[in-house]
C-alpha cells in the first residue's frame, strides 16, 4: 500500500500561515476553545500519555501525572482564568505637547506562526505548556517533540491533531534532519528547550530571519546548605528534587555546596532520605525512573568515579538503571563538576565559608536555579543580592516552577526569555504601541 507523502516543512508553515492570515486564531474565543480542547486531551487521554512516558523514561503513573499531565492542566486552568484580564489594553499617559485630546495605549498582538522544540526529559509538559502559551496568545503553532522520547512523541503526534484545530496546529516529528529543515523556514518566534549547544544552532538559524527566540537551557544548579540547618528536612527535600525523573530535570539541584562538618552530617541524612523515598532497593521501586538511553547511561556511569560513593553507586546497563547516588569528597576540578550532570548523581563539594560559596557560584556560568538552605536572613539576602540565576529557591528545590505567576526561564548560559502563565502570553505576543489623535 502506498504511504501518503509526508507534508514538507515549507508546506506545513505555509498552510499554517495562511490560516493565521485569515484571522481565525485571533479571537479570544478561539484561543480559549483550543485551550479547553488541549485540557480535554490531557484529561481524557492522560493514561495513554502516561503509558508513553513510562515506556520512554520508566516514569511511574504518579510522576507522569504530577510532573507532566496535571502540571499542564493547572497551567491551562490558570491561563483560562486570567487570559481576558491579561489581554486588556493598558493605557499610557500622553505628554502635554500632543494636546489634551490624544490617547495612548498598548495592545497584545499574536506574532504569527511559532515553532516549539521540546526535549526528552519532560517530553509532554515541555512541549504542551509552551504550545498552550502560544495558543493563548493567538498564534498558529508547529510543535516538534523530542525524538529521544519516541513513545511520547508518537502519542502527541496522534493526539494533538485529533483535539486541536489542525489548520493552525501541526506536529512535526523527527530528529536533527527534520529540525534542521524546519529551522530553515521563517517563523515569527522559536521557543526551544534543551541544551546550549543546540540552543546556539537554533539562535543562528533564527538570526537569518530576525526571528525572536526563547532559549530554555540548563546548567549546573547549585544547592547551598548552611551550617545549623535541620539536615533531615534538607536531605529529604534535596533527594526529592534531585532524584525525581532519575535526576533528569533541568532545575534539579546539580551539586551541594557546604562546609566540611555539614557535609559529613549530610551524608547519613541523604542515605536515610533516599531510603525513605525509594526503599532499600531503589531498583525495585516503581517510583524510581530510568536513564533515557545507553549513551546517557555510559556518560553518567563514567562520572561515578569523581568522588567517594557515600550513597548508592549501583548500575545496570541493560535496565538503564543508575541508583540514586551521593558522591562525597568531590574535587571541583573532577569530571562530575565540569558539565551539567542531568542524572541521579549528587556530588558534595566543600567550601570553608559563605564568601567562598558565593564566590564558587559566581565563578561559574549563571545557573537556571540556585537553592539556598539557610535559617539566616542575612545569608539568604546575600545570595539574592550577590548572585545571578534564572530563579532562586529558598528551602525547596523545583517548586518555583509550579507557581504559574512566576516567570520560568534562565539567564546567561541557562537561557533567555521566560514563560508560564502571563509570561507565556507575553513571550508569544507583540506589545503594540497605539497613539490616537482626533482629526478635528
Ligand atoms: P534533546 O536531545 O531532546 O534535544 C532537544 C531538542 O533539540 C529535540 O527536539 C531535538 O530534536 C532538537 N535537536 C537536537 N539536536 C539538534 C540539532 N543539531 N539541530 C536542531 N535541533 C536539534 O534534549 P537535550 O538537549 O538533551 O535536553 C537536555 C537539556 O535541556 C539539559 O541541558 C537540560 O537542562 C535542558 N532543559 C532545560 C529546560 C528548561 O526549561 N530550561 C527543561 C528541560 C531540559
Amino acid at each position: 500500500m502506498n504511504q501518503p507523502t509526508p507534508e514538507q516543512p515549507a508546506d506545513t508553515v505555509a498552510r499554517l500561515r495562511a490560516t493565521f492570515r485569515t484571522g481565525r486564531t485571533k479571537p479570544v474565543e478561539w484561543r480559549t476553545g483550543q485551550l479547553r480542547r488541549l485540557r480535554a486531551m490531557l484529561t481524557e487521554r492522560g493514561d495513554e500519555i502516561a503509558a508513553a512516558l513510562h515506556a520512554d523514561l520508566g516514569k511511574s503513573t504518579r510522576e507522569a501525572y504530577g510532573s507532566e499531565i496535571d502540571f499542564t492542566v493547572r497551567e491551562i486552568d490558570h491561563t483560562l482564568d486570567h487570559l481576558e484580564e491579561w489581554l486588556r489594553p493598558e493605557s499610557a499617559p500622553v505628554p502635554k505637547h500632543l494636546g489634551g485630546d490624544a490617547t495612548a495605549w498598548t495592545q497584545y498582538d499574536p506574532l504569527g506562526v511559532v515553532l516549539v522544540i521540546a526535549p526528552w526529559n519532560y517530553p509532554a509538559q515541555l512541549l504542551l505548556a509552551p504550545v498552550a502559551g502560544a495558543l493563548a496568545a493567538g498564534n498558529a503553532v508547529v510543535a516538534k517533540p523530542s525524538e529521544l522520547a519516541p513513545a511520547t512523541s508518537a502519542a502527541l503526534a496522534r493526539l494533538l491533531p485529533a483535539y486541536l484545530d489542525s489548520e493552525a496546529v501541526a506536529v512535526v516529528e523527527g530528529g536533527i534532519p527534520e529540525t534542521t529543515a524546519l529551522l530553515a523556514e521563517r517563523f515569527d518566534h522559536i521557543f526551544y528547550t534543551g541544551n546550549g549547544v543546540v540552543g546556539r544552532i537554533v539562535m543562528r538559524a533564527a538570526a537569518e530571519h530576525l526571528t525572536p527566540v526563547a532559549l530554555e537551557l540548563g546548567g549546573k544548579s547549585p544547592a547551598f546548605v548552611d551550617r545549623d540547618t535541620d539536615l533531615t528536612v534538607v536531605a529529604e527535600r534535596l533527594a526529592r528534587g534531585k532524584f525525581l525523573n532519575a535526576g533528569q530535570t533541568c532545575v534539579a539541584p546539580d551539586y551541594v555546596l557546604t562546609d566540611p562538618e555539614t557535609a559529613a552530617a549530610l551524608e547519613p541524612a541523604l542515605a536515610k532520605a533516599v531510603e525513605g523515598l525509594f526503599g532499600s532497593e531503589p531498583k525495585e521501586s516503581g517510583e524510581y525512573g530510568r536513564i533515557v538511553n545507553e549513551r546517557h547511561f555510559d556518560r553518567l556511569s563514567a562520572l561515578l568515579g569523581s568522588g567517594r560513593v557515600a550513597v548508592g553507586g549501583g548500575t545496570d546497563r541493560a535496565a538503564k538503571y543508575i541508583a540514586p547516588t551521593v558522591l562525597a569528597d568531590v574535587d571541583p576540578e573532577s569530571p562530575v563538576m565540569q558539565e551539567e550532570i542531568f542524572g541521579p548523581i549528587l556530588p558534595i563539594v566543600t567550601v570553608p565559608d559563605l564568601d567562598s560559596a558565593i564566590g564558587f557560584v559566581n565563578d561559574r556560568d549563571k545557573p537556571l536555579a540556585l537553592y539556598v538552605f539557610s535559617e539566616s536572613d542575612g545569608t539568604r539576602d546575600r545570595f539574592a543580592a550577590e548572585t545571578s540565576s534564572g530563579a532562586l529557591g529558598h528551602g525547596l528545590p523545583l517548586a518555583h516552577l509550579t507557581v504559574s505567576d512566576l516567570p520560568f526561564g534562565g539567564v546567561g548560559e541557562s537561557g533567555m526569555g521566560s514563560y508560564h502563565g502571563r509570561y507565556s502570553m507575553e513571550t508569544f505576543s507583540h506589545r503594540k504601541a497605539i497613539l490616537a489623535k482626533p482629526l478635528g
